[in-house]
């Protein structure tokens, strides 16, 4: 296990993109991690090997994603980039990719080594946001994550999980998860509105988590799929606003 992941395990999150590193978690292996890890600040990675680099992911802005591209660079040697792979088109994994070499081939998904850049299937120590896919759909996947065994998981957002902070950082989605149906059905059954279950709902163990104002969102993904309509994503982003009182914090 290398000391440099652990390292980031325990960083301060309080600091912005500014202070973003890349860590080599294996010889080839980088992992670009940007605190705080809310809101459009994103984490990427990149494999290297036989003279040439594939990139995992890049960054929202022109300057984030040209600070990672030079680190990479640096750390890399120069080995040119060949290949990109996004883990899902949000713009703050994607929005960098203009920056990449003419040349570079977009690909599908990658895992070496056993470790793992699961993208916004998990946000370390964040509030999660399930606006693609479902709730319970998001549920699975934690299933389907903890059976690749990984020893290394590269969140899409927030710091890079070793050893047994990989487990508990699962059990925490799956609770959060867990908590967002339960309180979504409940609220259905007395007719509730996702703003008026989220207003009621006691957030508890996950009240620290930043961007807790997700829980709107997430609760309007229940509500849509359980009436099998689409998500009004306008409806969500004023209810979210709304219920935080003030205009979302991001770091664009
Ligand atoms: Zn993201």
């Amino acid at each position: 296990m290398s000391t440099q992941s652990d390292g980031l395990a325990g960083r301060d999150l309080s600091v912005a993109p500014d202070a973003a590193q890349l860590c080599e978690l294996r010889p080839g292996v980088h992992a670009w991690v940007q605190p705080d890890g809310s809101w459009w600040v994103n984490n990427a990675g990149a494999v290297s090997g036989d003279g040439e680099t594939l990139v995992i992911d890049t960054c929202a802005t022109v300057q984030r994603t040209h600070r990672f591209l030079t680190a990479l660079g640096d750390a890399t040697r120069g080995t040119p980039i060949r290949w990109a792979v996004n883990t899902h088109q949000h713009g703050d994994h994607t929005y960098g990719n203009s920056l990449l070499p003419a040349a570079t081939v977009l690909i599908g998904h990658e895992q070496d080594d056993r470790i793992l850049f699961a993208g916004d299937l998990l946000f370390a120590g964040l509030t999660p946001l399930v606006f693609m896919g479902s709730v319970t759909g998001a549920l699975t996947t934690l299933d389907w994550l903890a059976g690749m065994t990984p020893e290394v998981i590269v969140p899409g957002h927030g710091p890079v999980l070793a050893g047994g902070e990989i487990d508990r950082v699962l059990d925490e989605h799956r609770r959060y998860f867990q908590f967002v149906l339960s309180e979504a059905d409940r609220g259905l059954a007395r007719g509730a509105t996702p703003l008026e279950i989220a207003r009621d709902a006691r957030l508890g163990e996950f009240a620290d988590w930043a961007d807790a104002e997700r829980l709107v969102l997430n609760l309007h993904r229940v509500h849509a799929d359980r009436a099998g309509h689409e998500l009004d994503l306008v409806a969500a982003l004023c209810d979210a606003v709304t219920w935080l009182g003030h205009p979302m914090p991001t770091s664009v």
